[in-house]
């Protein structure tokens, strides 16, 4: 099974870019002859009925799914022996650094900023003895590169930094850059359709997926929404969800369509003529209703 999916946070309602986004991830599963999935990356920042109505949005708009939805919350299981497997071969460590202390320490050269220095990578025993009485260790991944080259269909042959990510976080919580790489892996996703705020991401992704025997998917990052500022667009910037925008008299699917140089029809519909190659290279910049 190939498949494409959609993977938001349960975190509120859908902007219309996020919408845009599903639209477009849908269109490429679809017409590369894919299975959609959904799965909800719901490890924190929940909050309750927002999964409900973020389906009943992308319903709305005509996107249909593939399965059932696949939650995060209810896959431990899954990145536990995914961290045992990367633990048992030497390619994880404890790392005792907080936010603060990660991003005032000196990167290496050429590192991106907030890149993980190293700092714990090479700790004694007594001295990792020494701080795990004063803070719980986060683990990380011993990264045998500093850079990964990822491919995608918009951005072509894309090369970026990897470091030593968290896959668990002090707290317990299993980190985003190893669930997702997880997941995709599990549920035969090889086509990740996202916005490209996330395309420096990629390569580290990628890695971690081969080193977890994986083949690294096709990326497709697609232009982000902004708010009027040149923002990522956002909740607080007004009427931008789906209710929000019905009822101020928006039509949201037609507003899509729009952005993406497309005459206004159902995503079915758009199927036999969408093309990727030809929709906006530069951000869609949403201005809300007022
Ligand atoms: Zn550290």
């Amino acid at each position: 099974m190939t498949a494409g999916r959609f993977a938001p946070s349960p975190s509120g309602d859908l902007h219309v870019g996020n919408l845009r986004t599903a639209l477009l991830a849908w269109l490429c599963a679809r017409q590369s002859d894919r299975e959609f999935l959904l799965r909800v990356e719901d490890l924190d920042r929940v909050r309750p009925g927002a999964e409900e109505g973020q389906l009943a949005d992308l319903a709305s708009l005509g996107l249909t799914w593939d399965g059932p939805v696949v939650r995060q919350s209810e896959r431990a299981r899954l990145y536990d022996a995914a961290l045992a497997s990367l633990a048992g071969r030497g390619l994880v460590y404890e790392c005792f650094c907080t936010r603060r202390e990660v991003l005032e320490a000196p990167s290496a050269p050429h590192a991106p900023p907030g890149s993980y220095p190293g700092t714990c990578r090479d700790l004694t025993e007594d001295e990792r003895a020494q701080r795990r009485r004063e803070r719980p260790a986060a683990l990380r991944l011993r990264a045998g590169t500093a850079t990964f080259t990822v491919e995608d269909a918009i951005h072509g042959t894309y090369e970026g930094a990897v470091d030593d990510v968290v896959l668990r976080r002090g707290d317990g919580a299993v980190a985003y850059n190893l669930a997702v790489v997880v997941d995709d892996a599990h549920q035969g996703v090889d086509q990740v359709v996202r916005a490209d705020d996330l395309l420096s991401s990629a390569p580290r992704q990628a890695y971690l997926a081969t080193l977890l025997g994986a083949t690294p998917p096709t990326y497709v990052h697609v232009p982000l929404t902004l708010n009027v500022d040149g923002r990522r667009l956002a909740k607080r910037d007004g009427a931008v969800t789906y209710a929000d925008l019905t009822a101020a008299g928006v039509d949201v699917l037609g507003a899509i369509t729009s952005s993406l140089g497309l005459d206004r029809a159902t995503p079915q519909e758009l199927l036999s003529t969408f093309d990727l190659a030809a929709i906006p290279r530069e951000p869609w910049v949403f201005v809300p209703p007022t």
